[in-house]
């Protein structure tokens, strides 16, 4: 394990800038960094290569624009290279910052920095804070943390992967059939294979073939209530969820979020999201759902998980929540924002293989084993073209399977511009995946062309399946008024139904988001009508919160 201090690297050609900046830094940084500094771009190149073979590590980069002998963005662009995880920041005159904002694109410039930054209380180490405190969270030192062993293909190993990733949780992978030290775990722990994955914690105990919930147990989750009652409950931490929570949090009510796998909910499972809001350069789906979390916890919010609520019911006004254990909570007001779940492919045989080759809205979790293989996209929408362009840095070939004859239906336009740009994805029309194939995990697929009905079996390693979404509102046995499709009606849609008609006691309407029970409220993809984007579950889930200030306020 190497104990050494992650390098803080600044270039400036100009002397006194330099030694200011220096200064600053070990001033504040210090203490768990080092600090190095040329005045010569050229020269910084080449001890990176010397840095990078000692296994040393960059944590951030900090290059001037306008030097002698290289421009700033160039050196970022060849550092990248080499050090690939180091953030990076531009500093910058004025007149600079058109180059600065061509290198978002062009080097992933994590930030630009206008000179001077006086007082660098406030114009300096609030950035570097910022930027330091995201690359320790993607930053994996050798050998520490949790590590993972298991075969690649196995569903019960998939399953711990997903969870921990998406619950934020770095691991380290160790596939039995490639790597020594994944044997000599098994090896001298007693571990017999076929009981696999193993996981390891850093003191050095292991749990073999763990329940999820043991997992998130020994890693600090928590999953009890702490308190007797609470103003709001929300239900489900996607990106409806996670704004409740933060807006709850942050105006004062006594908050709790569940969530029976892990904050992000769809969005978690994003490998870049485009047109979020404040986010140029776009972001993944497991960064919004950190940050969000993170900015939850700053508000006090109580966030229990991996536990799944199985059932709300009211007695006088209370709402009395069960969870998966048995245990109730109780709560003044509910959101329920439970999101959507993905239809499962009507293939023979495809259950076989679910999480051995055959994933449901999860490219980012194994893309990394499609390497030089030939995988298949099934289905139209954004999430599958987003899918399939993360898949096409990975996979040798990405086809993308649709039963329409092209996209424009159903996807934006820039994925489609992408996806034509891109070589290694071909887009395979008015198809279905009729029966998948394997011994143990996914080999091949049979494609039927709808038009013509006939079917060829094609060699497949992976399919990923982004067909459609079905609303998770099964597990509601309260008498909830849905839509014929599921999703939960809310607002001035209730006046439709007679049931509504008859139950409803009250003199107001519903609020907009209020279900047909006073005090219950659903936001985000759950909701009919919804919109099923990130900024507009996001909307829902602070409007959620002003509507529960009104409905606590009358009762
Ligand atoms: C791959 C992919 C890419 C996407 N890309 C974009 C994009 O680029 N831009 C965009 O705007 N939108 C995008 N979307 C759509 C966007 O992610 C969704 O609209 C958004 O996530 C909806 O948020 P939500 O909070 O309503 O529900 P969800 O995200 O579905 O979250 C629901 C959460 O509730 C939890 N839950 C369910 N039942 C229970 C229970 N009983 N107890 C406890 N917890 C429960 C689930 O585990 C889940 O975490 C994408 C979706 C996918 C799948």
């Amino acid at each position: 394990m190497s104990m050494k201090k992650p390098i803080l690297f600044v270039i400036d050609d100009d002397q006194q800038v330099l030694r200011a900046v220096v200064r600053d830094l070990r001033s504040v940084y210090g203490k768990d960094y080092r600090i190095m500094s040329t005045g010569s771009a050229n020269d910084a190149l080449h001890s990176l290569a010397e840095l990078k073979n000692k296994s040393e590590t960059i944590a951030l980069f900090l290059a001037d624009q306008r030097m002698p002998d290289m421009l700033g963005v160039d050196f970022l662009k060849q550092a990248k290279e080499i050090f690939p995880e180091a953030r990076r920041i531009l500093l910058t005159a004025y007149s600079d910052t058109e180059a600065a904002i061509r290198a978002i694109n062009d080097v992933q410039l994590d930030y630009y920095l206008m000179k001077p930054w006086d007082p660098p209380e406030e114009k300096l180490f609030p950035i570097l804070n910022d930027q330091l405190e995201e690359w320790q969270s993607n930053h994996k030192p050798e050998f520490q943390g949790i590590r993972i062993v298991g075969y690649q293909w196995s569903p019960r190993s998939h399953d711990v992967k997903d969870f921990l990733s998406g619950n934020l949780i770095p691991y380290q992978w160790l596939d039995i059939e490639s790597s020594d030290r994944a044997n000599e775990l098994v090896v001298s722990n007693g571990i017999s294979v076929k009981n696999l994955p193993a996981v390891f914690f850093e003191d050095g105990t292991f749990l073999v073939n763990p329940d999820l919930r043991e997992v998130g147990e020994r890693t600090g989750m928590r999953s009890k209530a702490s308190k007797p009652m609470y103003d709001v409950t929300i239900i489900g931490a996607g990106p409806s969820g996670l704004a409740a929570s933060v807006y709850g949090g942050s105006e004062g009510l006594n908050t709790v979020l569940v969530e029976k796998r892990a904050p992000g909910g769809q969005a978690g499972t994003s490998s870049r999201i485009e047109n979020y809001l404040g986010f140029p350069n776009g972001l993944s789906g497991s960064e919004l759902s950190r940050r969000a979390i993170t900015q939850a916890a700053r508000f006090g919010v109580e966030f229990l998980s991996p536990q799944e609520v199985v059932d709300i019911d009211i007695k006088d006004d209370y709402k009395i929540i069960t969870l998966h254990d048995g245990t109730t909570m109780n709560s003044r007001s509910i959101i329920i924002t439970t999101g959507v779940d993905y239809r499962t492919l009507d293939a023979v045989d495809v259950e076989r293989f679910t999480g051995a080759g055959v994933y449901y809205g999860a490219a980012t979790t194994e893309a990394h084993a499609c390497r030089d293989k030939d995988v298949y996209v099934v289905g139209g929408g954004n999430s599958a073209g987003q899918s399939a362009m993360y898949l096409s840095h990975y996979a040798c070939q990405v086809y993308i399977v649709i039963r329409k004859n092209d996209l424009s239906s159903s996807m934006s336009q820039y994925l489609i511009d992408q996806i034509k740009a891109t070589p290694n994805i071909a887009i395979i029309p008015e198809t279905v995946v009729t029966r998948t194939y394997g011994d143990g995990n996914l080999d091949a697929i049979d494609l039927r062309n709808v038009v013509t009905g006939e079917t060829k079996k094609v060699e497949a390693s992976a399919l990923f399946i982004f067909i459609g979404a079905r609303p998770v509102t099964d597990w509601i046995k309260l008498n909830i008024i849905k839509d014929e499709k599921g999703f939960l009606e809310t607002g001035r849609e209730l006046l439709k139904y007679e049931s509504f008609r008859k139950t409803w006691k009250l003199a107001r309407e519903p609020f907009l988001l209020e279900t047909c029970c006073p005090g219950v409220f659903a936001a985000g993809d759950v909701r009919s009508g919804a919109m099923n984007r990130v900024a507009s579950a996001v909307g829902e889930g602070a409007m959620a919160i002003k509507f529960v200030h009104e409905y606590l306020a009358e009762n």
